[in-house]
């Protein structure tokens, strides 16, 4: 156990040592402008093996799903095939440049085709948009074309955003950045849609509903055809986030429920590593309703050849050139490597497994909404007296485990919103079980255990907004 922070690369510096021999210059030398020089420039100097060793540990300190169990609620941190990260890396997709021209780039434009025709046919849209780099994005381009639908019908006083409070923290950020007001939307005792409230709220400045199903709760909306048929009658349309797919997909059709416009995650659900920062794709489906309102361009077929076109009404671009390609070829490779069967597998065992984990973990936690959950559940993490979410979830890392998303959602207290995913195995799920079960002990006889840890990581608990806040970013050495 290394308690003491990793060394700088500056402060492992010596004088002199290099990694690298400069072959002998055969070009007459020549000053470089005086402007471009600086006296002091602290450069690190170190040998390559310095280098290896300091880069590889510091790699070993992050914690991926490549190494241990990562049940991060509504993230879905789930194992993605190796396979799909070849296909991406194959030279011809790799390589292939932008401004190429689409005549060279059949191939590019042939994959995203076939990906928009598969993706629109598993939530039941009608046409989809590859646009949009992120679930949030995603988001704003279905408001803006609902915004824009309500304005082309000569009715610009839908302004407001229905939106449960068991929705993704990121759906009321969306429409406020859509100008759009929003309204919140209380759940009832199980969990749903308070449909009173709902009804109450319906008038005709309603611009439609953004629901979250399954919601942050990991539970499915059971209502979800009546609130489609309140908001549809008000006038309003209904958009559903659909970042969770891996819950529902190839068993219902999102459009059979009411949605008109809808987003995915692929690199969540399809394939690509979700968090971290890396690049994603936040795909748009829409109902016939919404189709010429997609961003743009899509890639449409004319005759043998494949084309840019910009729907009929369309918002606009969100995205330069192809988008994140990379993630495209990851979506293609695993929807033909899983089929429609397949798709469904993956739903059936998300829910399993939450369902499993949950049925062991509500012996030891309170789970607000007791009721059969989808991909996730929530518990919670007041165990004992004195002891908080935080302090289980900092325990967790003690024990090897990515901790799940905590304090969120928002309307459960003290809040353990935990994500098994469909790639675990039951072992895993029992490890991380057991290992619950034990903190929960802790908590009652040693829980100054639990408010110290984590005990071997560099650091231990952080001050999170000066992190956010005032990051640091250079050396201060
Ligand atoms: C992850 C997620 C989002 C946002 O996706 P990003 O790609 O992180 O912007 C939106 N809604 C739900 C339900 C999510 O789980």
């Amino acid at each position: 156990m290394n308690l003491t922070p990793e060394p700088l690369a500056y402060e492992l510096s010596r004088p002199g040592r290099m990694g690298t021999v400069l072959p002998a210059c055969d070009v007459p030398e020549t000053a470089l402008p005086k402007n471009l020089l600086r006296a002091e420039l602290s450069l690190p100097e170190l040998d390559e093996l310095t280098v290896v060793r300091h880069f590889t540990r510091l790699s070993q300190k992050n914690f991926a799903i490549d190494t241990q169990y990562y049940p991060l609620g509504s993230c879905t941190m789930k194992y993605n095939p190796k396979a799909n990260e070849q296909a991406a890396f194959h030279p011809g997709w790799r390589n292939a440049h932008p401004l190429a021209g689409d005549a060279h780039n059949q191939g590019a434009l042939e994959l995203m085709y076939r990906l928009q025709d598969s993706l629109a046919a598993t939530g039941g849209f009608s046409a989809v948009s590859l646009q949009p780099a992120a679930g949030a994005h995603g988001e704003l381009a279905g408001v803006l074309m609902i915004r824009e639908y309500h304005r082309s019908r000569g009715q610009p006083q839908r302004r407001t955003m229905l939106i449960p409070d068991s929705a993704h923290g990121t759906n009321p950020a969306t429409c406020a950045m859509a100008g759009l007001d929003v309204v919140t939307i209380p759940s009832d005792a199980e969990g749903g849609v308070d449909m009173d409230a709902l009804r109450a709220a319906c008038d005709d400045t309603v611009a439609g509903i953004m629901i979250t199903n399954p919601s942050t709760l990991g539970l499915f909306e059971r209502n979800m055809e009546a609130i489609a048929k309140l908001v549809h009658d008000a006038g309003g349309l209904v958009y559903g986030d659909g970042a969770n797919m891996n819950a529902i997909a190839g068993i219902v059709l999102p459009v059979e429920l009411g949605v008109d416009v809808m987003h995915y995650n692929l690199h969540k659900t399809f394939s690509t590593p979700h968090g971290g920062g890396g690049p994603g794709v936040g795909m748009v489906g829409a109902a016939p309703v919404l189709a010429p309102f997609l961003p743009g361009p899509v890639v449409v077929k004319k005759g043998d050849a494949y084309a840019f076109e910009m729907p009929a009404k369309s918002i606009g671009r969100l995205k330069s050139f192809y988008g994140n390609f990379g993630v495209l070829v990851r979506a293609y490779a695993y929807v033909r490597m899983m089929g429609a069967d397949g798709m469904r597998r993956m739903a059936e065992n998300a829910v399993l497994n939450a369902n499993y984990l949950k049925h062991r973990v509500e012996k030891t936690y309170k789970v607000k909404y007791p009721r059969r959950c989808m991909h996730e559940f929530v518990a919670m993490g007041d165990v004992a007296e004195g002891i908080r979410t935080l302090d289980i979830a900092k325990r967790l890392i003690d024990y090897g485990f990515h901790p799940p998303t905590i304090y969120f959602p928002l309307i459960v207290p003290e809040a353990m919103m935990i994500e098994p995913t469909e790639t675990e195995s039951k072992e895993t799920l029992d490890a991380f079980a057991e290992a619950l079960e034990r903190i929960a002990a802790e908590a009652r006889t040693e829980p100054d255990l639990l408010h110290d840890a984590p005990h071997n990581t560099p650091v231990g608990r952080l001050d999170e907004v000066a992190a956010a806040r005032c990051p640091i970013l250079c050396y201060r050495g």
